[in-house]
């Protein structure tokens, strides 16, 4: 890490306003509970006077479809500490956090997400706020090892990660959306357009200085898991096409060896039929046709992701719908910094 030569006295001499966002989907189960776990940590960090007493868990409703919205909106009525924006429908994790961090760079001088099932340690919070005040804009949550996620999962996480450091991303090994942002770090990510959003990758991309937390993951206290396998794969494909084109280059250089080799394939068969050789040849032809059926039909939906990926930039539709942001009453709507 670098050597820094911000001033810390002046800058965060006053404990930093901490917006902790917290992206819920169909989480009636474990809400609650969470939201509690939270505040109490929150109080007693601002005691400790480590965050300013104008700190928030700021929920994001991501168009849950269950009883989530009522109890969020019951917490808020309840406790100045938490405030709640309400999505239209469901945009996605991605998206989820992607909005209330964007919401609360105007409030807050640091933000940090952390998924509402509360798998990822919230204690490691104090470390967070810690490597931040050492002069790091962006602090990464990497978890210690993957031992609640099943044999597949560890597998599948293992090999991506690998496949997309050898593509070129910057992306760090394990880490989470459990992340720290300040508020230079969320202004620039407000620069970047574009609309499909995989934050792992395009958070190391900005370059500014950062430090890493270790954490522990524990099983999800009640409730099951949001990100169905469809959402997975699909975040693993955008990750991969958002930040690489090498799979373009790849179809390339597979279709310039197959027609390189093909036309040696015809000298041959040509010199044969000349000199009245007789190749019986069925299986050859049919290994061949299928292997180039098969190159051919990957190459086109190689192809076809990234049109999708320019179809939907070009429409330029927003990101997400805010339906409504809700403070507590003493709140009166934030204060807007
Ligand atoms: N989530 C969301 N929108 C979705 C799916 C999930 O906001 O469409 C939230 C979910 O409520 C949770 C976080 O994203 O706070 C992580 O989801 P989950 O715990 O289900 O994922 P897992 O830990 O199984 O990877
Ligand atoms: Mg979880």
């Amino acid at each position: 890490m670098k050597e820094i030569n911000r001033n810390k006295k002046t800058e965060n001499e006053k404990a930093p306003i901490l917006y902790l966002v917290v992206p819920c989907f169909n989480e009636e189960e474990v809400i609650e509970k969470s939201a509690g776990i939270m505040l109490k940590k929150l109080q007693s960090l601002e005691k400790q006077k480590v965050i300013s007493k104008d700190s928030k868990v700021f929920f994001v409703n991501d168009g849950s479809k269950d009883a989530t919205k009522e109890i969020l909106i019951s917490l808020v009525e309840k406790n100045r500490e938490f405030a709640v924006l309400n999505f239209t429908t469901n945009y996605g994790h991605q998206n989820a956090i992607y909005a209330g961090m964007i919401t609360a760079k105007d409030y807050a001088d640091i933000v940090v997400t952390i998924d509402a099932d509360l798998q990822q340690d919230i204690e490691a919070l104090d470390r967070f706020i810690a490597a931040y005040q050492a002069g790091n804009d962006v602090v990464y949550g990497v978890r210690n090892d993957r031992n609640t996620d099943g044999a597949f999962k560890k597998f599948t996480a293992t090999m991506y990660y690998r496949f997309m450091h050898l593509l070129g991303c910057k992306i760090i090994s394990n880490s989470a959306d459990y992340r720290l942002l300040s508020k230079k770090a969320l202004n620039i990510l407000a620069e970047y357009k574009e609309s499909n959003l995989f934050l792992r990758g395009l958070i190391p991309s900005i370059g500014l200085n950062s430090d890493i937390v270790y954490f522990d993951v524990k099983e999800r206290e009640a409730g099951s898991s949001k990100y169905t396998f469809s959402k997975m794969a699909n975040l693993a494909i955008d990750g991969i096409t958002s930040f690489s084109i090498v799979p373009l280059h790849l179809i390339c250089i597979t279709g310039f060896i197959i027609v390189a080799l093909s036309g040696i394939m015809l000298v041959v068969s040509l010199v044969e039929w000349a000199q009245g050789k007789n190749v019986p040849g069925y299986t050859t032809l049919l290994v061949v046709m299928l292997i180039a059926t098969g190159l051919i039909m990957l190459s086109l939906g190689i192809i076809g992701e990234y049109i999708a990926k320019i179809y939907t930039e070009v429409k330029g539709r927003p990101r997400y719908t805010i339906d409504s942001i809700i403070w507590n009453e003493s709140t009166k709507n934030g204060k807007k910094k």
